[in-house]
């Protein structure tokens, strides 16, 4: 008995991990979308171009995608080549898996200058991601400043702090690398509300920045010997792990490294200063009572010509869902009977690539429960919709092609040299 139509929308972790729980609970053609022609969503957009071991998850997506019953349709953006309602008519299980594509907005005076950025668009920049490979920031300043403490900020400060050997075994695209060896940065300022306890970076992340060979991380105030307050055991073992890293960092070498990596805790962004474009920025030095987060009226400044906030991200309106406080409305991954819920789209913008598969696990517990067989057409209704509205879709075939004309492209070490805009991927693919 064939089980029920299933189509997920996104092709990133939280997609992948469905679709690969789906196969082992039911017996049905799983047909996955992406607005890209591309699959794998941040790991390939998002994942910091220079940590190519993180990246390879994605031959284990692969493995599910060359399954008989899965089907990968790329260059489909849901919302508008087609709508959530028409899939819900065309498949007994809809699956949401789009991620949280944009920038929270850093909501202070000036955050619309030029020179101010969300981590979404420059993260996008540097790894070549279609929507964002002509943002061309404007690199040429001494002083970069980065707000947000938690992993995709440290990304951002080590793609700008590496020196191109650093890079060579990176696929950043060569417009990005040309851009940061040119520039003049000198000093980088990676700036938090809260402390050094609060922060949010991972270990293994944080000791990288201690082993460059051009920067030096310097912490900017006195770090805690011990933790007040209490911490399950998990959290107290990073943080204390994390203190000690910071701690560290002040026995590096200074000499002969040109960039500075300042760690600045407890400063709260309060105005972005310029005429056009960002001249420099104004925080406010905070304290903590308790867990509250207090401002002390003492105001710093710090000239720069580049602001980028990695400060969260929120996901993309799209007709027929109810998204509210960054997540589409869901009760454990289910919106209503056959449409579900994975990913960050489901829980919000945190948590590890690993964090995902309980989430596809959830969905396919879901389906499962709720379908027993094939009701509605499915793939076949999706092709022939697809063939009415003329679109033009790429195949898990076409990826793998644009895989190794990437692969034979790139400059050893270098992984792969990336095809930059969609019109090139459909034109390698004769589509
Ligand atoms: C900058 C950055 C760096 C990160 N680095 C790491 C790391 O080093 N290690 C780690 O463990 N985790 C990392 N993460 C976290 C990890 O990437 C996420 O946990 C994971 O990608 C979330 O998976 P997802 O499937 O929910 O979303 P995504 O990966 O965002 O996938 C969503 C997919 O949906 C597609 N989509 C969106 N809208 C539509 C639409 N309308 N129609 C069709 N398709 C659509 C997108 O193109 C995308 O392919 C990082 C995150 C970011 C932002």
């Amino acid at each position: 008995m064939k089980g029920p139509s299933v189509v997920i929308i996104g092709s990133g972790p939280s997609g992948f991990y469905t679709a690969e729980s789906i196969t082992k609970n039911l017996n049905s053609d799983i047909d996955i979308i992406d607005r890209l022609p591309t699959p794998f969503g941040l790991i390939r957009g998002g994942v910091a171009p220079d940590h190519q071991t993180t990246k390879k998850i994605s031959s284990s997506y692969t493995k599910t995608a060359e399954k008989e019953k899965v089907k990968f349709f790329g260059n489909i953006e849901v919302g508008k080549d087609i709508t959530i309602e028409e899939l819900r008519e065309l498949y007994d299980v809809v699956v949401l898996a789009i991620g949280s594509e944009l920038d929270n907005k850093l909501e202070i005076k000036g955050s619309n200058l030029q020179g101010v950025y969300g981590s979404a668009e420059f993260v996008g920049w540097y790894n070549g991601h279609p929507d964002y490979v002509n943002l061309e920031p404007n690199l040429n300043t001494k002083n970069v400043v980065v707000i947000g403490n938690g992993n995709v900020a440290i990304d951002i400060v080590r793609v700008l702090s590496k020196t191109s050997e650093e890079m060579s075994d990176s696929d950043i695209p060569g417009y990005a690398l040309d851009s940061i060896k040119k520039s003049p940065i000198k000093n980088l300022y990676i700036v938090g509300r809260r402390g050094p306890v609060e922060a949010k970076f991972t270990n293994v992340e944080l000791r990288e920045m201690g082993k460059l060979s051009n920067c030096v991380p310097i912490v900017n105030i006195d770090l805690p010997n011990e933790l007040k307050g209490s911490y399950t055991e998990r959290d107290q073992r990073l943080i204390e792990k994390n203190l000690e890293t910071l701690k560290s960092f002040s026995t590096i070498e200074k000499n002969n490294k040109e960039k500075k990596l300042n760690f600045n805790f407890f400063q709260k962004p309060i105005e972005i200063i310029g005429d056009e474009k960002v001249d420099s920025i104004k925080f406010e030095k905070t304290k903590l009572e308790g867990s509250e987060l207090r401002s002390t009226g003492e105001i710093i400044e710090i000239n720069c010509g580049l602001v980028i906030s990695a400060i969260g991200y929120t996901p993309k309106d799209i007709p027929g869902l109810n998204i509210n406080d960054g997540v589409v409305e869901n009760d454990n991954g289910r919106i209503s009977k056959g449409f579900y819920a994975a990913g960050w789209i489901r829980r919000g913008p945190t948590g590890v690539i690993g964090t995902n598969k309980a989430d596809g696990e959830l969905v396919a517990e879901l389906a499962n429960k709720e379908f027993k067989n094939q009701i509605k057409d499915g793939r076949a209704a999706l092709v022939k919709m697809i063939k009415s509205k003329n679109l033009k879709v790429t195949s898990f075939k076409d990826w793998e092609k644009i895989d190794s004309f990437e692969k034979k492209n790139a400059v050893v070490p270098a992984p792969r040299k990336k095809i930059l805009t969609i019109k090139e991927m459909l034109n390698l693919c004769k589509i």
